[in-house]
């Protein structure tokens, strides 16, 4: 192996290109980088996916990383007592008391919540899965069950991988559905692209439509030809109408995937009865506009449907996000130009077009029973899985990158069963409302000083590209590398402590590359493994790894196998875009344009039948909850959640610029409902649920439905002992003391945030 000239040098004043880490679009950022440090950030206008576009959190970039309030030693806590210690002691501790709870109670006593910005780095996500299944327990968690799990479930049944999501083919298509997503705040979810405004303005100047389907007049909702004010938490009523309209007005055409689907005999006995007018008393939608919508859809020379957040945090997000699907396979848009595409990232390769399918539920939570989904429990069940005594009993925790307490339900019970833990670690920069709870904290250095390359974002690109970012400054002294902090974890949880922390990725490197000269299709087929892994470059084994992957990947130079066709080296991809390295993206430092995305079927699916399946056996099952709920009452003042453009994880309310103005922890209310509670703009109202209790200060507005009331996620910075000082000055409330840990989808395991039953009065003075 040998090593790729990273830059490590300090000089006065120099340019830096890396991807920004702080949400899923994935910008190119231009740093200035004086005196050590970050000092200035703007849009890398070369960079060949958001060609310049920035937002006000990556514009912010500097000042996070910058943040003094962020830890810089590992942090051992004696009963009350804070005190920074050596990596090694801190490592000594977490090996002793993982071992001795795993020797006293076994290796379900431990659990493991992965947050969201795991995600967001290379480390993150070449290690935390790996971490997870060397804690050999059934008690892993994830952020993806508060947030976007039925998408991979109804992926999964539908094409066998539940990683196979289709994207909006945003810069060609000719109509696009949005539901409950308001990408210009959140710069889009499951669908990676940077400068939705500049791409949806793009899509209405060529003649284009967008219609979008939220409780509030969002940013998004405000720039569309359409908006429909729906009714939380019925989004699957609406879209179970819209394919109901095309299959019984027999408007269903399926253009290339007439012979690649099953089951689609079975939609209209399925879908009977969810009739626009069935819809329009559901959703509060005027069934001639859902028919008509329905018509607009089929009618479109290319469309899409895209939903997100608002439909998938419901009681039916399963059926939804299946549902979003059906439409684009009904009107023939999926996987075409101009549709609900997939794309192909650098580290994967083109399938072979059948699988073993998607299986749920192989384990059971102890408490409650909740199934497993795609490995993990729903972190609704955490708590009780801490504080109900028995065997099984959650006694130890990791938590890496996650604040639990403010972003799942029942914040309040987590935070007690948190307390009572024999052992807690958390791999986290911040000493936060979750953390404190903590024995031992093990901070990762600030974002620019590790290596970059997004894994997970690239399986979610409206367009394929490829980019690396060195670090762009090096580590400080005292600093351990995420990587090197995941990987002994990832040792002491199999009990090799001692071990070095390399050993982890030179067992994978060993084992992938053993697979793939087996493998007939790869492009190393027979050839000598230690020849390979001779090849491999890297600053260390993490960038090693990641050259493996990109090499053997669809657009990789697949360690120079022939150019047989001409189209440059291995080129599995088939887009003529090939010879793809690490050492190629060190040399690109604006990264490499892969090419739109192509259709991908049958290849990319999975099914044992080779076939899109339309109607999954869980889903038909699942579809006479949908029906039951029809004449379920709906006149109750709901909960839903929003998203504001200058906030994602809790953590960036620690930052002035980005915790100021209109960037505000408001109940926000239409003007009717505030004169029916008799509440005035400005004043404090206690907003009760089943589940609890808050008091926040009202923001009355006519961009909300009637009878809704929202609160923005990740606030609630008032509990004493952490460390977050401009948090704390302003520190909102915690939404997650009101969602409900009983109220879940059930195929996905993943909790109602949205449309949750309150009551909201006058708070008294
Ligand atoms: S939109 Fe997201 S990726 Fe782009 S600059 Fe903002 S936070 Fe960073």
């Amino acid at each position: 192996m040998s090593s790729l000239p990273v830059d490590r040098s300090v000089r006065a004043s120099h340019l830096a290109y890396r991807v920004c880490p702080l949400c899923e679009a994935t910008c190119g950022l231009e740093l200035t980088i004086s005196d050590g440090a970050v000092s200035g950030v703007r849009g890398d206008r070369d960079d060949v996916f958001s060609k310049g576009f920035i937002c006000p959190k990556g514009a912010a970039f500097d000042r996070l990383d910058n943040d003094p309030d962020r830890l810089r030693r590992p942090m051992v806590r004696d009963g009350r007592r804070w005190r920074e210690t050596g990596w090694d002691e801190a490592f000594g501790i977490v090996a002793a008391g993982l071992g001795a709870v795993v020797a006293a109670h076994g290796r379900q006593s431990v659990g493991i919540y992965l947050g969201n910005p795991n995600v967001h780095t290379l480390a993150g996500g070449l290690y935390a899965g790996g971490l997870a299944r060397a804690l050999g327990s059934p008690n892993i968690f994830s952020a993806s069950t508060v947030d976007q799990m039925p998408k991979h479930v109804s992926c999964g049944l539908m094409f066998g991988d539940p990683l196979a999501i289709p994207v909006p083919d945003l810069n060609r298509t000719a109509f696009l559905l949005i539901l409950g997503a308001n990408p210009l705040e959140s710069n889009g979810s499951l669908a990676t692209a940077a400068d939705w405004p500049g791409r949806l303005k793009a899509l209405r100047a060529r003649g284009g439509r967008l219609v979008v389907v939220d409780p509030r007049t969002t940013r998004t909702a405000a720039m569309a030809d359409q908006h429909l004010a729906i009714r939380p938490g019925t989004d699957s009523y609406l879209l179970a109408a819209l394919a109901n309209e095309i299959i019984s007005s027999d408007l269903v055409a399926l253009g290339d995937l007439a012979d690649r689907v099953s089951g689609l005999e079975e939609l209209p006995g399925l879908l009977e009865g969810f009739t626009a007018e069935v819809a329009g008393r559901v959703c509060g939608i005027p069934a001639s506009t859902v028919a008509a919508l329905a018509r607009d859809l089929v009618a479109a020379p290319t469309a899409a449907v895209y939903g997100r957040i608002g439909t998938s945090t419901t009681q039916y997000g399963t059926i939804a996000s299946w549902l979003v699907d059906v439409l684009n396979v009904l009107t023939g848009n999926l996987d075409r130009a101009g549709g609900a595409m997939f794309p192909l990232a650098p580290h994967r390769r083109p399938g072979t077009g059948s699988g073993r399918g998607f299986l749920l539920g192989r384990w059971s939570s102890r408490v409650r029973g909740c199934p497993e989904v795609k490995g993990e429990l729903p972190a609704a069940v955490m708590a009780e899985e801490m504080s109900t005594p028995g065997h099984g009993q959650i006694r130890a925790m990791i938590t890496v990158a996650g604040n639990p307490v403010l972003s799942t339900p029942d914040g309040g019970a987590l935070d007690r069963a948190l307390s009572g833990l024999e052992l807690m670690v958390a791999v986290d920069p911040y000493l936060n409302e979750t953390t404190r709870r903590a024995h031992v904290i093990l901070p990762p250095p600030p974002p620019s000083r590790s290596a970059h390359h997004d894994l997970a974002f690239p399986d979610l690109a409206i367009h394929n590209t490829a980019r690396f970012s060195p670090a762009s400054l090096p580590l400080r002294d005292g600093d351990l590398d995420e990587a090197t902090i995941l990987a002994r974890l990832t040792l002491i949880a199999l009990g090799e402590p001692d071990a070095a922390p390399r050993l982890v990725d030179d067992r994978v490197i060993a084992q992938t590359l053993g697979d793939a000269v087996r493998d007939p299709r790869s492009p190393v087929y027979q050839r000598d493994p230690a020849e390979l892994i001779g090849l491999l470059h890297g600053s260390n084994t993490a960038e090693q790894r990641l050259d493996m992957l990109l090499r053997l990947g669809a657009y990789g130079d697949g360690f120079g196998a022939g150019d047989d066709d001409g189209d440059g080296p291995e080129d599995a991809s088939g887009t003529g875009h090939g010879g793809l390295s690490l050492q190629s993206l060190v040399e690109a430092p604006h990264g490499i344009d892969l090419g739109p995305l192509q259709p991908r079927i049958p290849e990319i699916l999975k099914t044992p039948s080779g076939l899109i399946e339309l109607a999954p056996p869980q889903i038909r099952q699942d579809l006479e909850r949908l029906r039951a709920g029809i004449d379920a009452r709906r006149d109750g003042l709901v909960l839903i959640g929003r998203r504001h453009l200058r906030s994602n994880n809790s953590w960036m309310h620690n930052l002035g610029v980005l915790n100021s103005g209109s960037n505000t922890c408001t109940l926000q209310m239409h003007p009717d409902t505030a004169a029916e509670l008799g509440i005035t703009d400005g004043a404090d109202a206690r907003v009760t649920s089943r589940s609890g209790e808050v008091t926040v200060p009202v923001e009355v507005t006519d961009g909300i439905r009637a009878g809704v009331v929202s609160l923005p996620h990740g606030w609630g910075h008032r509990l004493p002992g952490t460390r977050g000082s401009v948090a704390a000055a302003r520190p909102g409330v915690n939404t997650n003391l009101l969602t409900d840990p009983l109220a879940m989808d059930p195929l996905s395991g993943t909790s109602v945030l949205n449309a949750i039953p309150v009551r909201v009065q006058p708070a008294p003075s």
